[in-house]
C-alpha cells in the first residue's frame, strides 16, 4: 500500500524562535504538528534507536527515570538549527549537541502524533497494528 504523495509535505514550518515545534501540511491536505520534545525523543538515528530499544521506549516516548535516580534538570529540547536533507527529510541540530537524526517525511508522516492518526493520541481506540518490536 503506497499512498503516493501522502508523505510529501506541501509546507513545513519550524517554529525555532517560538520553540513550539514543527508543523507540516501534507500534499493530501493532512496537517501534523510535532513538539520539539516529541521530535527529540523520536530521533531516528541509530544511537537513539538503540537506546530506545534497550529501554523499551517507543518513538517519541520520553526516557523514564532509572529507579532511584534523581530527576536532573534538563532544558527542554529545542533545535538550534533545522535544515532540509535533499528532498526527502529534515534534520535538526539540538541544543544538547545531538544532530545525527534524519527525519524523513515518510517517517514523520508515519508517526504523525495527531489524534486522527493515532500514534500519539491516547483517546483513539485503534488496535495496535502489527508493530514488530
Ligand atoms: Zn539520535
Ligand atoms: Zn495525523
Amino acid at each position: 500500500m503506497s499512498a503516493a504523495g501522502a508523505a510529501d509535505p506541501r509546507s513545513v514550518k519550524v517554529n525555532l524562535t517560538a520553540g513550539t515545534g514543527m508543523e507540516i501540511e501534507w500534499k493530501d491536505g493532512h496537517r501534523s504538528s510535532y513538539g520539539f520534545t516529541w521530535l527529540r525523543d523520536a530521533c531516528p538515528c541509530a544511537m537513539c534507536d538503540d537506546e530506545r530499544a534497550k529501554s523499551g521506549r517507543g518513538i517519541g516516548q520520553p526516557a523514564a527515570l532509572a529507579p532511584g535516580a534523581l530527576p536532573m534538570f534538563k532544558p527542554a529540547p529545542k533545535p538550534l538549527k533545522a535544515e532540509p536533507v535533499g528532498k526527502y527529510a529534515i534534520k535538526f541540530q539540538w541544543n544538547d549537541g545531538h544532530e545525527l537524526g534524519i527525519y524523513s517525511w515518510q517517517f514523520l508522516r508515519e508517526h504523525c502524533p495527531c489524534a486522527e492518526c493515532g500514534s500519539g493520541g491516547a483517546q483513539v481506540p485503534a488496535p495496535a497494528s502489527s508493530q514488530a518490536q
